[in-house]
């Protein structure tokens, strides 16, 4: 019997919104988060820093309003090479005309002939032949010679290119290193924020994120590290950079300009799969209902895509500039919701445990394969899991089974980077001074209470002996739901 109404599933797919000026204005961010977001991003490529930490003070003050744990990641800009202004702040190029870029501090404002860049360095990276992307492909410059600071091209289709807008080169390989000392600064105002999660932009191998942790930890700040999938090189090393992480994301954005387009349905899916595998999470992002910045409607294409992100297996969906800076906000949001819950009915649960890994290293994660092994096998409506750091509920949701799991935690900031991890709801508990019996009753009793479970339930309870260590699960017990709402053990299966 199940006391979730067929109509009121939860969603089980995580959804990050990019804030921006669409989202300040408090009444649309509180409608942004009642739809359903569980994650923001800060997107510091964007405004001014001071503009990006008042976002993150108004999400906190809002989640504590409405009651909702909301995490907070900072995506940092990293070495992301654009061009700089222009002095009609854009210009419309003509395929065939000829428009250079000139590497230097002091050049001014550009027009239809040439523009500056501040990576002083480009002139070295590039050569005769070479394709420039902008503004994530609108325009393309074929590269025709390099003079000194001056890199002549080729436009090779007519668009508009307005300021700052970013450039890549054709297959990868522009040299600037992931940690720039802007990031440096970025990475110390968001430890004083205390954000949830720190977005590394443009790594190239796990050095980067090492270092990025590196720096975040020197902070003090306990941010989960998320790798940015989006430089060809990063898919050179994609299993050491996901080793690394403790999120990554498919930047299907900057990825597929330097890849091209046609390889990304199939990275996006090695991507996902390979995170999974390796007991990590992942976010798939970028112009997932982009027609929404405009529309109110996605297109057929958009919800086909964010469906087959569900399906791929992804733990969260992004949205961009349709939260950022779009006409629908909301909606977007909305509709992303609704979309993750059709496709999760579809989505079929790999539960192949021949599959599964060998190799165990950790009491938490042997608990945790054995814990979604019996699910399969006896069928339990939750999982209900003591975890301190999260660390169980990660182990327990790589399996993509669709079964709930319930993580208590009575850390907030655990609380929130679960709040990134397919399957999982986190709540709060506190099991200071309590034996694992009386967690589990306690606990159990909330999920009763909140309608989430209903007597004759059965679910699989894991916990650790000694409860407020970090990693220390070590049990699994298996358990059913009585008429007082109190947990008994199960008997006959
Ligand atoms: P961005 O990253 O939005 O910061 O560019 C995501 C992407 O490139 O897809
Ligand atoms: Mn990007």
């Amino acid at each position: 019997m199940t006391s979730i109404a067929a109509q009121n599933l939860p969603r089980h797919t995580r959804i990050v919104a990019t804030l921006g000026p669409a989202t300040d204005p408090p009444d649309v961010l509180e409608a942004i988060l009642r739809a359903g977001v569980d994650v923001v991003r800060l997107n510091f490529s964007h405004g001014d820093p001071a503009a990006q930490v008042a976002r993150g003070e108004a999400v906190r003050r809002m989640a504590a309003k409405i009651g909702r744990e909301v995490g907070v990641l900072a995506d940092l800009p990293g070495p992301k090479i654009r061009i700089e202004t222009f002095a009609e702040g854009k210009v419309a190029l003509k395929s065939g005309h000829r428009f250079d870029l000139v590497a230097s501090l002091d050049v001014p404002p550009g027009d239809a002939s040439q523009v500056g860049v501040s990576y002083l360095e480009l002139p070295g990276d590039v050569t005769a032949g070479d394709v420039l992307l902008l503004d994530d492909g609108m325009v393309q410059l074929q590269v025709e010679a390099v003079e000194g600071e001056r890199i002549l091209t080729r436009v090779l289709n007519d668009g508009v290119l307005s300021n700052r807008k970013g450039l890549n080169k054709q297959g990868g390989g522009l040299s600037l290193g992931a940690i720039t000392e802007r990031d440096r600064e970025l990475i110390a105002i968001a430890a004083g924020m205390d954000v949830d999660f720190i977005a590394v932009s443009f790594c190239r191998n796990a050095d980067d994120m090492h270092e990025a942790r590196r720096v975040a930890r020197a902070h003090g700040c306990k941010a989960a590290l998320v790798a940015k999938i989006e430089r060809a090189e990063a898919i050179v090393h994609l299993a050491e950079i996901i080793d690394a992480s403790d999120v990554v994301m498919v930047a299907r954005g900057d990825l597929g300009v330097e890849t091209g387009d046609a390889e990304l349905p199939g990275l996006q899916k090695k991507i996902i799969r390979e995170a999974v595998a390796r007991e990590k999470v992942v976010i798939t992002a970028t112009q997932m209902l982009q027609s929404m910045v405009e529309s109110p409607m996605p297109t057929r294409a958009e919800v086909l895509d964010v469906a087959n992100a569900v399906i791929d297996g992804t733990d969260a969906v992004m949205l961009s500039q349709e939260s950022a800076a779009g006409s629908w906000p909301v909606r977007a949001v909305e509709t992303m919701a609704r979309i993750c819950v059709g496709a999760e009915k579809q989505f079929e649960a790999d539960t192949n445990f021949e599959q599964a890994r060998r190799g165990l290293e950790r009491a938490d994660q042997a608990i945790a394969m054995a814990t979604m092994f019996l699910s399969e096998h006896i069928g339990v409506r939750a999982v209900v899991a003591m975890t301190e750091s999260g660390g169980t509920a990660r182990y327990l949701s790589r399996f993509r089974s669709s079964v709930p799991i319930y993580a208590f935690s009575h850390h907030a900031g655990a609380r929130r980077r679960m709040a990134l991890m397919r399957d999982v709801f986190a709540m709060d508990y506190d099991s200071r001074g309590q034996t694992p019996r009386e967690a589990a009753r306690g606990s159990i009793h909330l999920l009763v209470e909140a309608g989430l479970l209903a007597p004759g339930d059965r679910v699989i309870f894991t916990s650790g002996e000694h409860m407020q260590t970090r990693g220390a699960t070590n049990t699994l017990r298996l358990l059913e739901i009585d008429a007082d709402g109190c947990a008994a053990g199960l008997g006959e299966l």
